[in-house]
């Protein structure tokens, strides 16, 4: 029974929206999805929050006066797209009705909130289930579930307070509990964690059928966590370190340093490790040995959201380009003006040259998932960095096919994959009849040039035509 939990949550998510307007009858024109083959001169019908009808657009179909017909001719259907890397409560001053409209407005109807203590979170819950028409569909895995050094307090500039910390002592069963019941559908790991605690911490994910993404705690090896049945990666994040052809002796510092003799916060050890070891086992890359682990990671289905956007802050500085900066008109004036005056301090600085080391591994890295079949999630870790809400997830698109992807695959990820993460996919992620009413209607063909998903025509999220 518990084993089906995500499953349940799912078809409640879906069936509790009643139809809330007329029908949506979209004519002429060509489907396109991650699973299907394309479709020219297609009619599909909307009711309520369900594609009820996809067929031929020379055949008749029984139309009602309230129908609301949209010609497509030349235009392209695609699903609605997910961001699956969101923090809605890490800049306090963004509200989250800023976020929800700037998804919608980008044709991000779901979004996975990768991380937020729940009492800061809960007004953004209860917004969106009172505003369902306003609102993406929104999964949360509550708090980053941290060991007792956790890094996100809220007590240092940076470090807002996004995190639980628990260790031996913690009734982690019970923890899990209470945040499931609050609507939590999956769990974020992290960093600080004990070895001990993270394993407990798996295993009681598992028994209630939750994914646990996350980081890898710097106490474990990928090997292990894979093992252990860790669900997801995020940022690619500790992959350097296992890929290392002296990955051994890397976690065996690691582990030394973890006993934390100088008596360091949390934040400050683990960004010591990182920058002690992060670019050595770059440098130490080791193709054939990574190739086994990332075939361990398609075989054991750990989904991985690379966030390219996060990635190659500092060598793509999307804050320099001031098409990028005319985003921020839309965020609030406080944030906007911030956003500004740091986009264009740091614009003035050189390129790094770790930041364009980080790249070339993170896309040279992306490119072995897709060669080997691992399930990827395209989630762009806005607002941090820069990343407006919105417009960042389509960044992502572009540069999960510059790292090799094909535009179909990219469209995968920000559609399919996502729903599978929650084994949803029999309910979302494509365009079949039965499944949820969330689709744009782009101007251009997408698989042509993936940049075509910023060619928004309409957003129709759970059957409702969103005014943009
Ligand atoms: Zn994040």
């Amino acid at each position: 029974m518990k084993k089906y939990c995500i499953t349940l949550l799912g078809m409640l998510l879906v069936s509790s929206l009643a139809s809330a307007s007329p029908r949506i009858i979209i004519t002429k024109a060509t489907l396109i999805d991650g699973i299907n083959p394309d479709r020219p001169n297609m009619t599909m019908i909307l009711d309520g929050d369900k594609i009820v009808s996809i067929a031929d657009s020379q055949q008749p179909y029984s139309q009602r006066p309230t129908d609301k017909i949209i010609d497509a001719e030349n235009k392209f259907i695609i699903p609605g797209l997910w961001d699956a890397h969101v923090h809605l409560t890490f800049i306090p001053e963004i509200d989250y009705q800023t976020y929800y409209d700037l998804f919608l407005k980008n044709g991000i109807t779901s979004i996975r909130d990768t991380g937020a203590v729940m009492s800061k979170l809960t007004p953004a819950i209860n917004y969106a289930s009172n505003n369902p028409y306003a609102t993406p569909r929104l999964f949360f895995a509550g708090p980053l579930i941290d060991g007792a050094d956790r890094v996100y307090k809220g007590e240092e500039p940076g470090f807002p307070e996004l995190s639980i910390g628990i260790d031996e002592s913690s009734d982690v069963d019970q923890i899990v509990d209470n945040l499931v019941t609050q609507g939590a559908s999956f769990l974020k790991s992290y960093e600080m964690l004990s070895r001990p605690t993270y394993l407990r911490l798996l295993d009681i994910a598992k028994q209630k059928g939750l994914r646990v993404t996350g980081h890898i705690p710097l106490s474990i090896s990928l090997m292990d966590a894979i093992d252990a049945g860790l669900g997801g990666m995020q940022h690619i994040r500790n992959l350097e370190l296992a890929c290392a052809n002296d990955a051994e002796g890397l976690q065996n510092v690691r582990t030394d340093l973890l006993t934390n003799s100088n008596n360091k916060a949390g934040s400050a050890l683990r960004s010591q490790i990182h920058s002690l070891q992060r670019y050595s086992a770059i440098e130490n890359f080791d193709e054939q040995r990574c190739t086994k682990i990332i075939q361990a990671l398609a075989r054991h289905n750990v989904f991985q959201t690379p966030t390219l956007t996060i990635n190659t802050f500092g060598s793509q500085r999307l804050y320099s380009d001031q098409n990028w900066r005319d985003t921020y008109d839309y965020l609030p004036p406080l944030i906007k003006e911030s956003w500004l005056a740091q986009s264009l301090a740091l614009s003035d600085n050189s390129v790094d040259e770790n930041a364009l080391i980080f790249e070339d591994w993170s896309m040279k890295v992306v490119k072995l998932f897709s060669e080997n079949n691992v399930k990827i999630l395209a989630g762009t870790d806005t607002p941090i960095g820069f990343l407006t809400p919105g417009f960042s997830l389509h960044k992502e698109l572009e540069l999960l096919v510059k790292a090799g992807l094909s535009p179909r695959e990219a469209l995968t990820s920000a559609t399919v994959s996502p729903a599978e993460f929650f084994n949803l996919q029999t309910q979302m992620g494509s365009l079949d009849v039965g499944k949820v009413a969330d689709v744009l209607v782009l101007n251009k063909n997408p698989l042509e040039d993936i940049r075509h998903t910023q060619d928004i025509n309409l957003v129709i999220a759970k059957g409702v035509l969103q005014s943009n």
